[in-house]
């Protein structure tokens, strides 16, 4: 079977904008409510011949606004027990917030490979906002630009070496 890769992280970082990046289609829909997306959350992707299952998370709508969190959590919690290996997503423009801490704390329960992707860095200067993410304690901060596309060659270099 393929490895599974999931990425992970609280609303509105840019996880669904990553996905349908590398999947090459747009086939989670991104809506302007942080953290709803809906359609297809499962697919699969490829970078220098490896193939491998991206999952995206987050992608249940919500009943009401305050379930998003919990939402997030459930899925979360489901994707890194499925997954061969996390991407963890924060958001560079942002820095570290308490759901990130929450997040990662989740991740760290379990025994599985994690990267970290900081994503939003769309500009060299953003890049020095990188570092306080050795905070979460979680491994050298990747940075990209899921939106730019910056980044993702090396990041994807990385999520290869780790499946
Ligand atoms: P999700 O909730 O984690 O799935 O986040 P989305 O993919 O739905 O993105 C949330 C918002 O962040 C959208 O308005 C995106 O356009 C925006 N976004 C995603 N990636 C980037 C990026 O690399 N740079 C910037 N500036 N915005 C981004
Ligand atoms: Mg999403």
């Amino acid at each position: 079977a393929k490895p599974i890769v999931a990425v992970v992280g609280r609303p509105n970082v840019g996880k669904s904008t990553l996905f349908n990046r590398l999947v090459g289609e747009r086939i989670a829909i991104v809506e302007d409510t942080p953290g709803v997306t809906r359609d297809r959350i499962i697919a699969d992707a490829e970078w220098l011949n490896h193939h491998f299952t991206l999952i995206d998370t987050g992608g249940i709508e919500p009943h009401a606004k305050d379930d998003i969190l919990l939402q997030m959590r459930i899925q979360a919690e489901i994707a890194i027990d499925m997954a061969d290996l996390i991407i963890l997503m924060v958001d560079g423009r942002e820095g570290i917030t308490g759901t990130d801490l929450e997040v990662a704390n989740m991740i760290r329960k379990h025994d599985k490979d994690v990267l970290l992707a900081v994503n939003k860095v769309d500009s060299k200067t953003l890049e020095n906002n990188i570092f306080e993410f050795y905070n979460l304690g979680l491994g050298e901060p990747l940075a990209i630009s899921a939106e730019q596309g910056l980044g993702l060659g090396d990041f994807l270099d990385e999520v290869i070496d780790h499946i």
